[in-house]
């Protein structure tokens, strides 16, 4: 938390999460520039505006994706999740993912939600209905969820019982238009489980969001328009099969339920910002960033579960809570598709494009609110055109200005040219109107500048001098949610420490701190050289290995 003036007001606190990622491999390329980039700057963005920030998720271990994955590669379904797990922190950690807090789900967290659901159940927050689902007579076992496939009722997408990855709308146990596969041939069988019925609180729903001012992108308004227009659907909270947290609401005797992990996700945000806090006492705004497979769940479901709980007494808070979704990255046109092998993984393109590189050019196309594609080569040339060229620029013209200081105010030029930079960035970082592309344009057009003036800047005149270091010098506060080592660069560059010191501790440059110029003489013109790791969870020693469920 950044230190505030004694008798001002405590800083904000913000709570940034993204969706857990599914354990059943690495994260690719459209988990990075989608939710996990998106928060990651926002958490940072967050930090610069003098917020007191708290940032991170888990792994969303009991999906049953985690089970089919798990059968169709021939591994377990736990070796699956630890070998997921440490390649997912491997990629979080080469992205400069800043999380304070990335963990799996342990036997603390199951007491957590366990508890959490039990509590709702006694209250009567829940109803017990009779679904139909198909049953494997073979294994002796119901097939739910992500065993479930066939034709989404309402945009045709091939889709998985839950919800539908292609509009985002839920889909009824047994709504799905079969299709013929091993699933589709099976008898379907009755079986009583509970469900959250959404239409007996649609008046809480719909109060909620009339009183809520917080607007959200257009895909979700869409979801959320869409799903209040007919009776609202009941949703599993529990499910027959034996993967996941179990519970005996039924009594002993009775065959085992455990909890439908899509619910479930919502209690691990609150157990987890808890656990990243060290506190119970919530925020003032939590941020969500998912995508928009996510939104049904998360605009209805965790909601209503957010209001309940609440209301019965659960250690949750209702902060101003604002959901951030992203539509779908595409690779060369077609979508990511693990399954197929068809994907390009986070790790790899880190490791060839750098870290600045990568998240630069993953902001700058990140499919904030449509479909966006990334083509290797097109990549290539925008990195080439928008930031190797303009930076290769800086760097030789900087060269000569090495042991030179601010003598003076800037001249009115770069006067203004610092506070037009200042206010898109501001625009892009704002929560309103949160944008890593206009971050990501922002920057390159402040490169640009910064090159082109530099080409025909007159060394002689001691406000240029003044504008072009004090310029320069805005893009250790500015560029540091998006390209954490060139903004960690630019500090080096004015023999100042980088963004996180050695005791790992943050040194956040806050962005009221704009405009002061810089501490000393530009000491070195070395914009590239260093990439320093900011990997909050590594620096503060907290384990990351499984510990077991
Ligand atoms: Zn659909």
């Amino acid at each position: 938390m950044p230190d505030r003036e004694p008798g001002s007001q405590p800083a904000r606190r913000v709570n940034v999460t993204f969706s857990p990622p599914t354990p059943n491999g690495d994260l690719h390329l459209g988990h990075l520039a989608g939710p996990v980039l998106n928060s990651d700057i926002c958490a940072r963005s967050q930090k610069i505006l003098g917020s007191d920030v708290a940032f991170g998720t888990s792994t969303d271990d009991n999906q049953t994706y985690v089970v089919t994955t798990a059968a169709r590669i021939g591994v377990t379904p736990e070796d699956l999740i630890q070998r997921a797990l440490a390649e997912m922190t491997d990629s979080l950690q080469l992205g400069g993912i800043a999380v304070d807090l990335f963990e799996r789900p342990d036997a603390d967290y199951e007491r957590f939600v366990r508890s959490f659901f039990t509590t709702l159940w006694q209250k009567g927050a829940f109803d017990q209905r009779e679904v139909y689902l198909p049953y494997d007579d073979e294994a002796g076992a119901y097939r739910a969820e992500a065993f479930v496939t066939g034709r989404c009722p309402t945009c045709l997408a091939h889709a998985r019982a839950g919800v539908c990855e292609t509009c985002g709308l839920y889909n009824l146990p047994q709504a799905l238009l079969p299709m013929v596969d091993d699933i589709g041939r099976l008898p379907r069988r009755p079986v009583r489980i509970w469900t959250l019925d959404l239409e007996r609180y649609r008046a809480m729903i719909e109060a909620w969001y009339e009183r809520s001012d917080v607007a959200m992108r257009p895909d979700l308004e869409r979801v959320v328009r869409e799903t209040l227009r007919d009776r609202l659907p009941y949703i599993p909270i529990t499910y027959p099969i034996d993967w996941g947290i179990a519970v005996d609401w039924d009594g002993p005797d009775a065959p085992p339920q455990t909890i439908n992990a899509w619910p479930e996700i919502y209690v691990g945000h609150v157990y987890w910002l808890n656990q990243a806090r060290a506190d119970t006492r919530g925020c003032d705004e939590l941020v969500q960033f998912i995508g928009i497979d996510n939104g049904f769940y998360n605009a209805f479901v965790y909601l209503t579960l957010s209001l309940l709980g609440s209301e019965h007494g659960l250690p949750v808070t209702l902060p101003k809570t604002r959901t951030l979704t992203n539509q779908y990255y595409l690779l060369e046109g077609r979508k990511f598709s693990t399954s197929k092998g068809d994907v390009l993984w986070a790790g790899d393109y880190l490791r060839s494009a750098g870290r600045d590189r990568a998240r630069f050019l993953l902001a700058l196309t990140s499919p904030e609110v449509q479909k966006a594609e990334f083509v290797e080569s097109v990549a290539a040339d925008t990195l080439a055109s928008l930031f190797d060229q303009p930076v290769t620029t800086i760097e030789a013209a900087l060269g000569l200005l090495v042991g030179c200081e601010v003598g003076g105010l800037p001249s009115k030029w770069w006067q203004r040219a610092i506070d037009a930079s200042v206010r898109r960035f501001e625009a892009a970082y704002d929560l309103a109107h949160f944008s890593v592309r206009g971050a990501a344009e922002a920057l390159a057009l402040h490169l640009e500048v910064l090159a082109l003036r530099l080409e025909t800047l007159d060394i002689n005149d001691p406000a240029e001098i003044s504008g072009v270091l004090t310029f320069l010098w805005t893009l250790r506060t500015l560029a540091w949610p998006v390209t954490p080592d060139l903004a960690d660069n630019v500090a080096r560059c004015f023999g100042q420490p980088a963004g996180q010191d050695p005791a790992g501790q943050d040194i956040v440059p806050l962005l009221d701190e704009i405009g002061r110029t810089p501490p000393g003489p530009l000491c070195s013109a070395e914009l590239t050289r260093h990439q320093t790791l900011a990997d909050h969870a590594f620096a503060t020693g907290r384990s990351l290995a499984p510990s077991g469920i």
